[in-house]
């Protein structure tokens, strides 16, 4: 039994037909986590939909409005880039359900991982590139309103840059110099990422994403770390070592929303960066071992993959809860545990 809750709903598929986007992932990923003994039935947790109310403290009334009648214009459901229909709909408040349900979860045990969510390029007035509405902003948001955090930091290694994020959290921004940790990168990179940096309001936003990649236009995160196309595992996971730390510096989270996207993947088919597997499972354990050195709390969710071979994307995501399990639970993963103390 893993020491963490798994959030997951037959329902999270996406009734999208023939798409680049594998939506039979989520039932793959949990078939995949039992099959191998990772997971136990009694880890999982069925999510209900988030409320209507839950999702208007980020969208609009107008957009929600729209969703709920089938109203979006064709602009708009061009924008989306998955077929419009009122299954998808409840499909998307599914999801922003389990990540409010895993953000509960993650605030009691340290840790929780929803198998679906990180819809990042959602905004507050319309949704695009596969995301309806922000999953993540959402949960967010409802703790906030409970009263059970006021700081929140989202951590996006999705290849794609979270512009819906970015957008949806931007407060004052008060432009800065880079941060004096990116001009002395951990390690030697061959190609120099760019950083760009803000000040953040009540959500610290961190992005690290394929600079040459959808969105064309990227609002300002706290911290976007702008990548040159095919980087590796090596420079990808000190970048991401400096974000953090970076980002941990400036403020003190009382929760850390992980996306953690499969599409930086060598074999993405809508990804330039050249991870491998174990490489991303490394950034998985990175991202646990920093949040659990500081006792933050990590909600997780799971974005994009759209390997050449869809079980490369499963495996890929069944990697971040053996990660979760080898940090949290103590278990000992010799592959991790190597690899780190050779780096
Ligand atoms: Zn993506």
């Amino acid at each position: 039994m893993l020491p963490f809750k798994l959030i997951y709903s037959d329902d999270y598929y996406l009734p999208i037909g023939a798409h680049v986007f594998p939506a039979e992932k989520y039932r793959r990923i949990r078939d995949q986590l039992l099959a191998t003994g990772v997971a136990e039935v009694s880890d999982f947790m069925t999510p209900q939909p988030a409320t209507d109310q839950d999702v208007l403290l980020v969208h609009t009334p107008e957009y929600v409005r729209k969703l709920k009648t089938g109203t979006l214009s064709a602009r708009e459901q061009l924008e989306l880039e998955v077929p419009y229909s009122p299954e998808l709909v409840r499909a998307f408040w599914l999801a922003a359900g389990g990540s409010i349900l895993a953000v509960q979860h993650a605030l009691k045990d340290g840790v929780a991982i929803n198998i679906g969510g990180g819809f990042h390029h959602a905004f507050p007035d319309h949704g695009e590139g596969f995301c309806m509405i922000h999953d993540v902003a959402v949960a967010i948001r409802r703790m906030q309103r409970d009263n059970k955090i006021t700081r929140a930091m989202t951590v996006d290694c999705d290849v794609h840059h979270g512009n819906g994020t970015a957008a949806i959290f931007a407060g004052m921004r008060i432009p800065t110099a880079a941060l004096p940790s990116t001009a002395a990168p951990t390690v030697g990179l061959a190609a120099p990422a760019k950083v760009r940096n803000a000040h953040a309001g009540d959500v610290f936003t961190i992005s690290l994403h394929q600079q040459n990649n959808y969105p064309a236009w990227k609002p300002l995160s706290s911290i976007d770390v702008d990548l040159p196309d095919g980087i590796g595992d090596d420079d990808y996971l000190a970048w991401l070592d400096n974000a953090l730390s970076s980002g941990l510096r400036q403020f003190e989270p009382e929760l850390i929303c992980y996306i953690a996207g499969a599409d930086p993947y060598r074999e993405d088919q809508l990804g330039g960066l050249a991870l491998t597997i174990e490489g991303l499972k490394l950034r998985d354990a990175l991202v646990f071992r920093v949040a659990r050195a500081r006792g933050i709390p990590v909600m997780v969710t799971y974005a994009g993959g759209y390997a050449r071979h869809v079980e490369d994307t499963v495996t890929i995501h069944c990697n971040t809860v053996i990660a979760a399990r080898g940090v949290f639970a103590g278990t000992s993963d010799t592959t991790i545990e190597s690899k780190q103390s050779a780096k």
